[in-house]
């Protein structure tokens, strides 16, 4: 009896080596992750390697040597990930299935050896189970260490900015407000670069928007290098430049980023105004749920949604074919979103606050001009950003579902509606592990088309920049006062995204910048 207490006892690692890649996941990616996202997979986890080792059990009837398998196992799958990059970096320059084959043969073959030893194995492994233990709890460690340093570092800024809203609830009877569609196409890059970088004419899709009406800046650039700085900004109709003191130079931070989103002022002040806003699920993070929206649509799949649960498989036995299980759900989302966004106006009376961010034309590339499927031959989702076809197509294939709702909404509003097709940054086709002028310019250069009620708003031909552009449409559509505000663009990298440099005169008069601030 004593004897099976101790078995007990030191056989209980599968489950620190289930919790184990959840845990040490979050503790890199605390700037990116919440806590609460974890308990799922956690539960998901545990629940999964309790019946794995349940079965285990049944068929050898020995649970020392059972745990001891269920832990390598699991140890094998979720490291398979990181040993693919390592194998990536070192030997192949693309990873296909084949080269997936070859290691996922490996992998299983390691496991079948190792668990036939131990299965015949003459002696107790008392102490290999009890060694088992102590590295399970060892390696949990370290993790448990970083995210609690990092949770206490962190306190709670958000600071209630208080720029008065102008609510006109009194003024019912006015004309109808028109709805108000905030595109976001993401990476969709302007005519020049399409023409001078991929190569491609887009023309066809510039004339078919002018046609309708859409006001085509000659050149637009965003203000920051990367989403969610730019949406964050963008929605709060202000520069986030604050962040920087608010959460240091050199924090990867994004929460307080992440909750200017879900709070943003724009759908404080459309909400004053009457409208119903309404968020489409992205698919990404900051964007997936939004609480100042009425209604959240197209996430249906809060599962496959989470973060989470994407990198954890990212990094599993099952990368190679992650792609496909997150293919059909891509799908979905896209198509959904480009339905709503057309028949969204007649479901309600008042009028419509509709932000979409929409991941097309970025990569991977799923779609083809025409909508038909591709199967991305790439089998991870990386390395995309050279893929010039791939782009172009893809590009089509948002032109046309564009044109298609544009022309919809356009028809069927009574009101005319406000469209703006914004891009929250451009490519990175001149990416090369350095941040050189010609990337910094590419990535710069984004879209901003936009169809306003009347087409003749000087405002907007005058300062085609997306920080006045909600400013703009408050003040001529929603009762607000806001100046407007210099026109500024600052640059940052992926690894410092608060360290920025001002990069107006480069972008705005073609002067020289020291591009040894991130090199
Ligand atoms: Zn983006």
């Amino acid at each position: 009896m004593k004897q099976e207490i101790k078995q007990l006892t030191f056989s209980f690692h599968p489950i620190l080596f289930a919790i184990f890649p959840v845990i040490s996941l979050l503790s890199e990616n605390m700037h990116l992750l919440l806590p609460s996202e974890i308990f799922f997979p956690i539960s998901l986890f545990v629940v999964v390697s309790i019946c794995i080792w349940a079965i285990l059990y049944l068929i050898f009837k020995n649970i020392v040597k059972t745990s001891l398998i269920t832990s390598l196992s699991f140890f094998l799958f979720f490291a398979y990930g990181h040993f693919a990059s390592i194998v990536y970096d070192l030997f192949f320059q693309e990873t296909t299935f084949k080269e997936h084959l070859i290691l996922l043969s490996i992998f299983l073959g390691i496991i079948i050896v190792i668990s036939r030893f131990i299965v015949k194995s003459k002696h107790s492994l008392h102490n290999a189970s009890l060694i088992t233990t102590i590295i399970g709890i060892s390696i949990l460690l370290f993790p448990i260490l970083m995210i609690a340093t990092y949770s206490s570092e962190q306190t709670s800024f958000i600071d209630d900015e208080n720029t008065p809203i102008f609510s006109s609830m009194e003024n019912s009877n006015e004309i109808q407000k028109p709805d108000i569609y905030l595109i976001v196409l993401d990476s969709y890059p302007d005519e020049k670069i399409l023409n001078n970088l991929f190569d491609f004419d887009n023309s066809e899709f510039i004339s078919f928007l002018s046609s309708k009406n859409f006001i085509i800046p000659e050149k637009t650039f965003s203000h920051y290098h990367t989403s969610f700085l730019t949406i964050t900004s963008l929605l709060n109709l202000d520069y986030i430049n604050h962040l920087t003191v608010d959460v240091g130079e050199n924090s990867k931070n994004r929460f307080q980023a992440y909750k200017m989103i879900d709070q943003n002022k724009i759908m404080k002040i459309t909400k004053s105004q009457g409208y119903v806003n309404i968020n489409i699920d992205s698919g990404w993070e900051a964007t997936r749920y939004i609480s100042s929206a009425d209604l959240n649509l197209c996430g249906k799949n809060q599962f496959l949604n989470s973060q989470t649960i994407v990198m954890m498989i990212k990094n599993s036995m099952l990368n190679p074919v992650y792609v496909k299980i997150f293919e059909s759900d891509y799908r979905n989302r896209i198509t959904c979103s480009f339905n709503s966004i057309s028949t969204i106006q007649n479901e309600t009376k008042q009028p419509v606050f509709v932000f979409a961010h929409i991941f097309l034309p970025h990569g991977p590339y799923y779609w083809g001009p025409n909508g038909e499927y591709n199967i991305p031959t790439k089998a991870t989702l990386e390395g995309f950003h050279k893929d010039k076809t791939g782009f172009t197509d893809q590009l089509q294939f948002t032109n046309k579902k564009v044109k298609e709702f544009v022309t919809k909404i356009l028809d069927e509003s009574e009101t005319p509606p406000i469209i703006i097709l914004f891009s929250d940054h451009g490519t990175m086709l001149t990416y090369d592990d350095h941040i050189s002028e010609d990337f910094i310019f590419e990535r710069m250069s984004n879209i901003m088309y936009v169809h306003l009620p009347e087409n003749n708003l000087e405002s907007l031909n005058n300062n085609p920049s997306s920080i006045n552009l909600l400013r703009m449409i408050s003040n001529n559509y929603l009762n607000q006062e806001f100046l407007y505000l210099e026109d500024k663009y600052y640059f940052s990298d992926d690894k410092k995204p608060y360290r920025w440099l001002d990069v107006t005169d480069f972008l705005l008069k073609n002067e020289k910048i020291d591009t040894n601030f991130f090199n």
